[in-house]
């Protein structure tokens, strides 16, 4: 199952709402997803279409349960391979269109150019209860929302026929403090957010918690999985110092040993000059352990480093341009 369908099946699910919340959703559900077609004898009939089986429960029971209507319901199997089956609920103006209109404050308006009439709800009010607003997100995010899934990216939109129902999700979205977005996309519209903390907020607001801790559990696994990768980067940095380190520790004892010989060389160099040409891939802790008395870090450290300055003095003497 897609995260999408998760958050879906979670948030279908809820119960105990209060009636005005359930209004609320019930409202974004049927000026999100439903169209209005006039009747010639008078009236609307009003369609909502879901390929959601579960949620297409939800709107059937939510508008028998607030306005006493049973809408009819038809399932078309498409006979296409993968395509889903689809649920059309359908409430003619015998069976009480006009109520369930009133009751969630919507009003038919012929706008659009070819004079279709749209279902168009009331500006919510900034006064609208915050139960509602979430009821409101809700029903959006179910009737035409999605949310990619958190392995893959943090993303959540809610699309919507017109630029004023956009309007109304980005300003409802930033009442909640999320910073929300629009694009216009195959002639309707797309209020998106971005950033996993945003998303989260979301699932938070509308009610869908178990969704919430999943997506947290990704969260959490992908924080530790890029961790890991830069501990492993920079040990792996590390390690790449050490070796060009004894390398070139290597070259120029080699070097000295041809031109001067390590016999020359006092005797803490001559040692660990041995001991480098011998274990060239311990590191200076493990070198200074194997002598006698032990050495610490730096102090190695030092040696090396004197070895190194005796080979480019020798060289700079020998052959001022440099080999
Ligand atoms: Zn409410």
């Amino acid at each position: 199952m897609s995260f999408s369908s998760t958050v879906k099946d979670e948030l279908c699910r809820l119960d105990n709402l209060s009636e005005c919340c359930m209004i609320s959703e019930l409202a974004a559900v049927v000026s999100l997803n439903g169209t209005a077609a006039a009747v010639p004898a008078g009236g609307y009939n009003i369609r909502i279409i879901t390929e959601n089986a579960a949620f297409a429960r939800w709107i059937y029971s939510c508008i028998r349960q607030l306005c006493n209507i049973s809408p009819e319901v038809t399932i078309r199997k498409s006979r296409k391979l993968r395509k889903r089956a689809s649920y059309m609920l359908f409430v003619t103006p015998a069976s009480g269109s006009a109520k369930l209109i009133r009751r969630i404050g919507a009003e038919v308006v012929r706008k659009n150019t070819q004079g279709q009439p749209e279902l168009v709800l009331p500006e919510p009010s900034d006064s609208k209860d915050r139960c509602c607003k979430k009821a409101y997100l809700r029903g959006a995010f179910l009737a035409g929302g999605s949310v990619s899934d958190p392995e893959k990216t943090y993303h959540l939109e809610l699309t919507s026929r017109t630029m004023e129902q956009a309007m109304v999700l980005k300003h409802m979205l930033e009442s909640f403090g999320l910073n929300a977005r629009i694009i216009s996309r195959k002639g309707g519209y797309v209020t998106y957010l971005k950033e996993g903390e945003n998303i989260v907020d979301f699932l938070n607001i509308v009610g869908a918690h178990r969704a919430l801790m999943e997506l947290e559990n990704v969260r959490i696994l992908k924080g530790m999985r890029n961790s890991v990768n830069r501990i492993v980067n920079c040990e792996t940095a590390n390690l790449e110092k050490t070796v060009n380190a004894s390398v070139r520790q290597v070259e120029n004892i080699k070097y000295i040993a041809d031109c001067m010989g390590l016999d020359s060389l006092p005797q803490g160099l001559r040692e660990i000059a041995e001991l480098r040409l011998e274990y060239s891939d311990h590191n200076l802790t493990e070198l200074g352990r194997l002598l006698t008395p032990p050495l610490g870090k730096s102090g190695v450290n030092h040696r090396l480093r004197k070895l190194d300055q005796i080979a480019e003095k020798h060289r700079q003497r020998c052959d001022p341009s440099g080999r």
